[in-house]
């Protein structure tokens, strides 16, 4: 089943279809609406398949007419991996780790599929950075890899924008990986029964303008989602909800030269068979008034 979060005429809804079947939901002002992702997230069980079954059963809705939302607004951890493919890390003069280098992402930063990626009015090195993502459905702490993937409740697409001299400024990375209107997610949520076990096997491909940008197999992880999954509940409690989104495979646009840098106009897109195509043009931020928002 596939999910997507959407707003219409200021009211939220949400939709599924079954396998690529056409999308029926309800808004959240109908009486059938199931509630948010998150919260049939945070269901557990099959919460998220019956409320998917129901949804079917609501009128169409044409996603060509609606904006799309991050499927998860608000999770309760975006935890980001950097370094996870081997390409990758060789590309951005790093050794392969030995552990997996995890980063924070806030909420703030989220847009969905279609919304503008915003170029900061201080940086011109705005990069792409395809993923695919995985959602935590039953929490857990200290999670054995054998068990792992069945805490995992679905999967989806992020790109990781990156503002790169920000990303370097200091040794953490958590500035230049949060600027506002840098974290599209989406556009759908997918559950995990309608992808190969930790969703490998895939090909993960970002375009920019249309063009190949990125290209790279889900097996070349070199932390799988089972692994990640088992390593991160070591540290904290995973909770239903909480994404962890994978880490990028190499091409990006700094380790190019010369460097490539989306720009206002482009489009840059990321693609996995079984999870769609997550699209979003490129804007400039539009100045705001000290302390506006
Ligand atoms: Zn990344």
């Amino acid at each position: 089943m596939r999910f997507v979060a959407y707003r219409q005429n200021a009211v939220e809804g949400l939709a599924a279809a079954d396998g690529n079947g056409p999308f029926h939901g309800y808004a959240a002002t109908d009486s059938q609406y199931p509630g948010s992702l998150a919260s049939l997230v945070a269901g557990g069980g099959d919460r998220l398949l019956s409320a998917g079954r129901a949804l079917l059963a609501g009128p169409a809705v044409d996603l060509g007419a609606v904006e799309l939302l991050p499927p998860l607004p608000s999770p309760p951890k975006i935890l980001c991996v950097g370094l996870n493919y081997a390409d990758h890390s060789a590309e951005s003069g790093f050794e392969v780790p030995s552990y997996p280098t995890i980063f924070a992402r806030f909420a703030s930063s989220l847009i969905g599929h279609g919304a503008p990626i915003v170029r900061p009015r201080v940086s011109e090195q705005l990069d792409y950075e395809g993923e695919f993502v995985a959602v935590i459905g039953r929490g857990g702490r200290d999670i054995p890899k054998a068990q792992a993937l069945d805490h995992v409740a679905a999967y989806s697409l992020f790109n990781d924008a990156s503002v790169r001299d920000y990303q370097f400024k200091a040794p953490q990375w958590t500035v230049g990986k949060n600027f506002d209107g840098t974290g599209a997610f989406g556009p759908y949520l997918v559950t995990a029964d309608e992808l190969p076990p930790g969703c490998k096997g895939l090909r993960l491909q970002t375009r920019l303008n249309g063009e190949v940008v990125q290209s790279a197999s889900t097996d070349d992880l070199v932390f799988d989602v089972a692994t990640l999954v088992s390593v991160l509940s070591v540290a904290f409690t995973l909770e239903a909800g909480d994404i962890i989104v994978t880490g990028t495979p190499s091409g990006v646009g700094l380790a190019r030269k010369p460097p490539l840098w989306m720009k206002p106009g482009d489009v840059c897109e990321v693609e996995l068979e079984g999870l769609g195509t997550l699209r979003n043009p490129v804007v400039d931020q539009v100045a705001a008034r000290p302390g506006a928002r």
